[in-house]
């Protein structure tokens, strides 16, 4: 018998007080951001037995990631972030689930997954992008748990549910509106890439995953803002107000139905299930083109059906000059061909379906 005591992977923390490893089996997290801060938090979980990760990322393994990401090496350098430590994962939680989704946060996870998570674990590092999965998580009132690192510490953010307050409460009004660009694009367009390392990454993310394993197992977290400053070694739970005029607080209000259809079905199938004047919308643009400015051919058969572009589908039919597209949200505007996820549907998206007496009703596709 060695000094550890033998018994299964799990012993040592099972002996720790108020730990359940079967409702950690059971549980499901959704990480947003899969760089250095996420990779880290899916590591740590996995490796406590988390039983379902879903790792949500848009951008590529990149060299300056690879001193911060102890799951990836130099051959994963262009591979996606999340599908290159999702693998990674499997290793080190064999019984566990680890699913990538190589896409930004709102066509990556779909508000239903984002409701049914334990837990969200929000590791951007942009505000535009945390601004988003906060409102995203306010609308199915999901419990996000958001870090921020900085060269000597960082923070970390609790809200459980959308009544508390949160990061965006305590911006002024001006930076709370969010842009439209991707993701990246985004985080160049603030500040460029932020100064990091290991060190406090992993003080973040050691702090956001202790958070989390508190929630799962049903243990308080007392803290909705906790500071954490290496240089003076102090760590400080600050006190946070609710802005009455923040508008990230807003769950989806009526009851949520369903359509059973998946995200893999075509735009087509989804309509066969609404009434004709019911008018189905994506939470995010699609392409769609526009009558050729130089000939005026219109093209009604040959709306586009993917993002990113392909050159081929911009070009007139009739005299071959590119065609500004044009955007909407608008499902009837997509080819009725089109995959739902191949316009930017997530898994288990709930959409809002336009009715025609006025208002909205929320129909949460099929997994
Ligand atoms: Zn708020
Ligand atoms: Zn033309």
């Amino acid at each position: 018998m060695n000094a550890d005591g033998g018994g299964d992977r799990f012993d040592r923390q099972r002996r720790i007080s108020g730990w359940d490893q079967r409702r950690l089996e059971k549980a499901t997290v959704v990480v947003v951001g899969v760089g250095a801060l996420g990779s880290e938090v899916a590591k740590n979980l996995a490796l406590a037995g988390v039983g379902r990760l879903i790792l949500c990322d848009p951008d590529t393994v990149a060299p300056s990631n690879l001193s911060r990401m102890a799951l990836v090496g130099d051959g994963d350098v262009g591979r996606s972030k999340a599908e290159a430590v999702s693998r990674a994962l499997r290793g080190l939680h064999p019984g566990g689930r680890a699913e990538s989704r190589t896409a930004d946060l709102v066509t990556g996870v779909g508000l239903g997954e984002l409701a049914d998570a334990d837990v969200v674990l929000g590791c951007l590092d942009s505000r535009g992008a945390r601004l988003r999965l906060l409102g995203r998580c306010a609308l199915v009132d999901a419990t996000l748990i958001d870090g921020g690192t900085e060269p000597w510490g960082g923070e970390v953010r609790l809200r459980r549910t959308a009544d508390e307050p949160c990061y965006s409460c305590a911006l002024p009004a001006g930076d709370r509106s969010t842009g439209d660009q991707p993701w990246s694009c985004q985080d160049l367009a603030e500040a460029g890439p932020a100064a990091s390392s290991i060190a406090s990454t992993a003080l973040i993310a050691s702090w956001m995953s202790l958070a989390a394993l508190r929630v799962l197992l049903g243990l308080p977290v007392p803290y909705s803002l906790l500071r954490v400053d290496a240089p003076t070694g102090v760590s400080t739970p600050v006190a946070v107000r609710r802005d009455p005029d923040c508008p990230r607080h807003r769950p989806l209000g009526e009851p949520v139905g369903t359509l059973s259809v998946s995200c893999r079905a075509t735009v087509g199938e989804l309509l066969t299930l609404l009434e004709p004047d019911e008018e189905p919308l994506s939470w995010t643009e699609f392409v769609v083109t526009r009558a050729c400015p130089s000939c005026g051919h219109y093209a009604e058969k040959r709306r586009i059906n993917s993002t990113p572009l392909d050159i081929d589908d911009l070009s007139c039919h009739q005299c071959g000059c590119l065609v500004r597209p044009g955007y909407s949200q608008r499902l009837r505007m997509a080819d009725q061909d089109a995959r739902l996820d191949a316009l930017g549907i997530a898994p288990e998206e709930i959409l809002s379906v336009r009715r025609p007496e006025g208002g909205y009703a929320w129909r949460r596709l099929e997994r």
